[in-house]
């Protein structure tokens, strides 16, 4: 009785999932591996933060997920969105899930919006399109969306230029919510807006999801950010995730010295500066064309193993529901130098 209530627990599990990335692999035409052996999932109302510098394949992943990369680039795996393998699916469907499935919110809203068109009418065209509405049907809809994301209906009426940045990216917001999506894909977007206006751009939508149970992905060089947004966190390195958790677990216990460099340089109240690059972690992510062998962060990492240089970890425990691809994982990890190495830090 018990296993068969086992079978039953796991199944509704898995038809609850909302997305489900199977060993996602992305090279793009030029031979860069930018996203290899992905494995995450998002349910219905939840947050997963994906963090890492800039590099490291998040925006491929992305893009990956709604099959929006250039012609050429070779993706293998599974992305199955309630159920269905977005990737072996006809373009039509394809089309219909971009809207009516998941939708992206891009980072630079002014680059997205047509600088030619009013507002309401960027907002109500994939209403027209995906919902068959009237058009008086499609207009009245953008406006209700344009009062959910905190603008007065009547800024339809608005052309992008006489917006600020902190509103057009409530309009993109409100763009990606057009047709009901079930999941967002939230690719940095706050990043290119001031810290104010990027905390009232996260708490949006914060309270969007809660209100209508949609699943979020929310992507981020800053982990302050996403452990602040998210319940989950994933940090990508190179193309693979090397860790994963509760995300103040990540954020306060990080397992991986990757992304316990990537929480040191991220202070919830920082400096500007430190949000654009990791500060104390030298060095670059590698060229996806041509990564190093074994672990690939061995060439920045401080405590990395002589195995490390040829042996490459996959992910392992590290804590309850919290894992790492790190040799160390799990065991009390060395601090990683914020600066200059210790040794170096002692001399006299
Ligand atoms: P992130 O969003 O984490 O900054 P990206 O997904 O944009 O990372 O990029 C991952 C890697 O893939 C980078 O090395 C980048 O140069 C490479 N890349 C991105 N787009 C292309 C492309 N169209 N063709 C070839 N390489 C690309
Ligand atoms: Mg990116």
């Amino acid at each position: 009785m018990n296993s068969a209530n086992k079978v039953t627990e796991t199944k509704v599990t898995t038809e609850q999932r909302l997305l489900d990335v199977r060993n996602l692999e992305v090279t793009y035409a030029s031979g860069a591996a930018a996203v290899r052996g992905v494995n995450l999932s998002v349910d219905a109302g939840q947050k997963l933060g994906v963090a890492g510098e800039s590099g490291c394949g998040k925006s491929t992943l992305a893009l990956a997920l709604l099959r929006l990369l250039p012609a050429g680039t070779k993706v293998t795996g599974e992305v199955l969105l309630d159920g269905e393998d977005v990737l072996t699916m006809k373009w039509g469907k394809v089309r219909a899930v971009r809207w009516a499935g998941a939708s992206i919110v891009f980072q630079g809203a002014m680059h997205s919006l047509n600088a030619v068109h009013r507002i309401g009418d960027q907002i109500a065209e994939p209403i027209l399109l995906h919902k068959k509405a009237t058009q008086a049907g499609a207009r009245k809809k953008a406006g209700e969306l344009l009062e959910q994301v905190g603008l007065p209906a009547a800024r339809a009426e608005a052309y992008p230029h006489e917006l600020s940045g902190g509103q057009r990216q409530r309009v993109m917001i409100a763009m990606a919510l057009a047709c009901d999506p079930r999941l967002i894909i939230a690719d940095e977007p706050t990043t290119a807006l001031d810290v104010m206006i990027q905390a009232q751009i996260l708490r949006l939508i914060e309270q969007l999801v809660a209100e209508q149970d949609l699943g979020l992905i929310m992507i981020s060089h800053d982990l302050a950010v996403l452990s602040d947004t998210c319940d989950r966190l994933a940090v990508m390195y190179a193309g693979r995730v090397v860790e994963e958790g509760p995300a103040s677990e990540v954020y306060e216990n990080a397992q991986h010295p990757y992304g316990k460099a990537l929480s040191a340089a991220f202070p919830r109240i920082g400096d500007a500066a430190s949000r654009f690059a990791p500060r104390g972690l030298p060095g670059d992510p590698p060229d996806p064309s041509l990564l190093p062998t074994g672990c690939t962060f061995h060439p920045r990492c401080t405590v990395a193993l002589d195995s490390c240089t040829t042996e490459d970890q996959a992910l392992r425990d590290a804590g309850p529901r919290h894992r790492a691809a790190c040799v160390h994982a799990g065991a009390q990890l060395p601090a990683q130098p914020t600066s200059a190495p210790a040794t170096a830090e002692r001399a006299p």
